[in-house]
């Protein structure tokens, strides 16, 4: 169990004094799905951008805080007493993604020769490797169990202890691309040579089912996906939270795919502050309505 919590987040363009976020407070907990709407330039890529630790943002006020559960997380990994709650603006994005947060990776457009098997496989033991480092001051780790890190096969050769080998990592792939339903050829193929759109999309649902993520971030995962592609990429979704329990915060410009991947709980931004909160039902209103009724509401009628 996780819960992410944003605080009265503040953030600006770090070049420059642009106010972009001016108060977000939201908490998704694994296993809910959360959908982040409102119009364009409301604020919501920031959102996703200020909680992965993008660069180009400045945090001038609030929190960003992941609070782990005293429980198994991730690999046999036990958390001590003042490990559960952590910082994440005091982290590298790569160490909140060790931790469990989860935004699509900027691919590199396209690699000579990486395959994506070979690609998910390097961007999983990063994040194992990372999650050590992190964790390395916790005795709960190797010391009591030397035998508690990844199993690994002896087919595999010379792994490095904690790695996820060829073998094991295929095993892996293999039964997530079945819960995701995906063609196995896609895995051979390599990296992004090629994709359609709606094929980016579903290996980001992939890369999120092979890191098993507490909260992914999806920004506008359904813009411009056929209605096939778009049930495709939304049962990626529902496997995520059913199989893994991960919390989705799930940014949306339009409510279509709200018909497949239904939300816990629907929240309205509106100029880098959340206007209004609610369940399916606001998306359903905002979708007949559109978000001039809730400026309105908020401020008063124009
Ligand atoms: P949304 O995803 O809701 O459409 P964004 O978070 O992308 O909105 O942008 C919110 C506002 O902040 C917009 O006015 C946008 O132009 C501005 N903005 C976002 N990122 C930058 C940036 N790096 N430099 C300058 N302005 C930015
Ligand atoms: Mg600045
Ligand atoms: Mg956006």
């Amino acid at each position: 169990m996780a819960r992410l919590e944003l605080r009265n987040l503040h953030a600006e363009v770090a070049e420059g004094d642009e106010k972009i976020l001016e108060g977000v407070s939201l908490e998704v907990e694994s296993g809910e799905i959360h959908a982040l709407m409102g119009p364009n330039g409301s604020g919501k890529s920031t959102t996703a951008k200020v909680i992965a630790g993008h660069p180009a943002y400045e945090v001038t006020d609030g929190e960003v805080l992941l609070h782990l559960e005293d429980e198994e997380f991730g690999a046999d990994i036990e958390i001590d007493e003042d490990q559960r709650t952590w910082d994440l603006l005091d982290l590298e994005p790569n160490e909140r993604a060790a931790l469990g947060i989860f935004l699509a990776f900027q691919y590199p457009a396209e690699i000579d020769g990486v395959t994506m098997t070979n690609f998910l496989r390097t961007a999983l033991n990063a994040k194992i490797e990372e999650r050590e480092e992190l964790f390395e001051d916790d005795e709960g780790i190797d010391e009591d169990d030397e035998d508690d890190g990844f199993e690994t096969s002896p087919m595999e050769g010379n792994v490095d202890e904690g790695e996820v080998g060829v073998a094991e990592f295929q095993q892996i792939l293999q039964e997530k691309m079945e819960q995701l339903d995906m063609d196995e050829k896609f895995a051979q193929r390599y990296l992004n040579a090629g994709f359609s759109g709606g094929e980016k999309k579903q290996n980001e649902v992939l890369q999120a089912a092979i890191l098993e993520p507490s909260v992914a971030v999806l920004d506008e995962i359904d813009s411009g996906l056929d209605i096939d592609r778009l049930q495709d990429v939304s049962n990626g979704i529902n496997a995520l939270r059913d199989e893994q329990g991960t919390g989705v915060l799930q940014i949306t410009h339009y409510q279509r795919i709200l018909d497949y991947v239904e939300p816990d709980h629907v929240h309205v931004m509106l100029d880098g502050q959340i206007a209004k909160s609610g369940g399916p039902e606001l998306a359903e209103e905002l979708e007949d309505k559109g978000y001039d009724w809730v400026r309105d509401e908020v401020y008063g009628t124009a």
